[in-house]
């Protein structure tokens, strides 16, 4: 009740695409009836969540806040919110997003953008943008509407909005927690992600959800073994290896988003952790190559938009054609339109060699860069077992700055510390560390080699 009542109270931030009383009130009950019951209760019974409005949901509009989808109410559930639902969870809305998330701001939706709760003035062109492209999620965890949240996470939507909210935002190892369900922007990089307000609660939604799916062919098969960890404080950091990746101090950085990764960096060095400065070569490359890619997978995706079997459908039409072309001409914004467009001619034969191969031998290299600096070293370098990073380069732009930026310019500033983690499918993390002098939250990402989520978790939650 509290967390509806909330949603409703704060509702200008605009969190919430959908608010779900009926759904959230009937599994409240089935939490209270096994609590009198004496029933076993998981640790999930109850609490609050939220879920991006780019997961199925059963019976419950899943709109991708695209006009495409503004009517499109799934008829099964994603597995991730079929696991949420068995261990105890109430879902209480689905949340505001990037139109098909596609954006770093949660400014392109059709039900408008989402505002940072930390903005000073919420009053016109004043505020702050949440940071995208699950902005509406990272806000209900941010406002204390929901104890956790689901976002997705292609290229840095999950940690970027973490990073300007002040919550944990975890992006798992691709593979780990299933996509079924989720829908697709780039099927190869998209996982989902995980908000809370700690690292222990983080522990918690990640146990209830990772695992294989029959359904997502793409999930790792191995069994997931539930992590355990009860105290971080407890953790020693005198076996923990460091790395600082030189190639993150990069153009744009702010002065105190670099004071506070130093800052974050001496602690560690100072309880004991081995420190040290390593190199990812390819980094600056990655965004050319994330943008080429990313274009090309939503070029072939969004074709599934043809208005015949679901979502939006274009009247008048005198030919098939005509209704293709009308509907996602009416459905789609100017962003998803020219990531179409583009992701088509970098597909086209004369071209396909040049930009669409190219990307993923890039895409390559990259990966081989944290492979390199996690499990093979060269030339007398040492193996580390996370990396820090900045996680966004400054603190949350106000709207209007944003806004006056394209959606292309701005996600080439928004994803360069995130988004190398998708292209290599390793596990990352944003966890928040201070407020700058705007009173806006700072945070900074770690990184770590594929599936040693544990060990990424322990010294986020050291940290934290
Ligand atoms: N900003 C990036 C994009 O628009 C990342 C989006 C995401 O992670 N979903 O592609």
């Amino acid at each position: 009740d509290h967390a509806l009542d909330d949603a409703v109270k704060l509702k200008h931030l605009n969190a919430f695409i959908r608010i779900s009383p009926e759904n959230s009130l009937h599994q409240g009950k089935e939490s209270e009836h096994r609590y009198e019951n004496k029933n076993q209760l998981s640790v999930l019974d109850g609490v609050p969540i939220a879920i991006k409005d780019n997961f199925c949901t059963k019976n419950l509009t899943t709109t991708c806040a695209s006009g495409m989808l503004s009517n499109f109410v799934p008829p099964y559930n994603a597995t991730v919110c079929e696991r949420l639902a068995a261990s105890g969870t109430v879902l209480v809305g689905k949340t505001n997003m990037d139109q098909f998330a596609m954006g770093s701001g949660t400014v392109d939706s059709i039900f408008g953008p989402t505002k940072n709760i930390w903005s000073n003035d919420l009053s016109d062109n004043k505020w702050h943008i949440a940071g995208g492209s699950s902005g509406g999620s990272a806000t209900a965890v941010a406002a204390g509407i929901c104890y956790a949240a689901i976002g997705s996470d292609t290229g840095g939507s999950t940690r970027n909005p973490a990073s300007y909210c002040g919550v944990v935002g975890l992006k798992p190892t691709y593979g780990l927690v299933s996509r079924h369900g989720l829908i697709p922007l780039v099927n190869s990089m998209d996982v989902p992600g995980v908000f809370t307000r700690n690292v222990s609660d983080c522990v918690d939604i990640l146990n209830a959800i990772a695992g294989p799916d029959a359904k997502d062919s793409t999930t790792i098969r191995r069994p997931f073994k539930k992590i355990d960890i009860p105290f971080f404080e407890d953790f020693d950091l005198r076996n923990v290896r460091v790395g600082i990746p030189k190639e993150y101090h990069c153009e744009g950085l702010t002065k105190e988003v670099l004071e506070t990764w130093m800052k974050v960096a001496d602690l560690l060095e100072d309880n004991g952790a081995h420190v040290e400065q390593v190199s990812l070569p390819n980094t600056a490359a990655s965004i050319f190559v994330y943008s080429i890619l990313n274009q090309c997978e939503v070029a072939s995706n969004m074709a599934r938009y043809d208005g015949i079997e679901y979502g939006h459908r274009a009247g008048n039409e005198s030919s098939t054609e005509e209704l293709y072309a009308n509907t996602r001409a009416e459905g789609f914004n100017t962003v998803v339109k020219t990531r179409i467009l583009t992701g088509n001619y970098f597909l086209l034969r004369k071209n396909y060699q040049k930009y669409f191969e190219k990307a993923l031998r890039v895409r390559r290299l990259i990966a081989d860069d944290f492979k390199r600096v996690f499990e093979t070293p060269k030339n007398n370098e040492k193996i580390v077992d996370v990396l820090l990073t900045p996680t966004t380069l400054s603190d949350a732009p106000l709207y209007s700055d944003f806004i006056s930026q394209s959606n292309r310019d701005q996600c080439a500033v928004q994803d360069f510390c995130t988004q190398p983690a998708n292209m290599a499918g390793i596990p990352a993390i944003s966890i928040p560390i201070r407020l700058s002098k705007r009173g806006l939250p700072i945070g900074l990402q770690l990184m770590s080699r594929s599936l040693n989520e544990e060990m990424l978790l322990r010294v986020a939650g050291w940290i934290e």
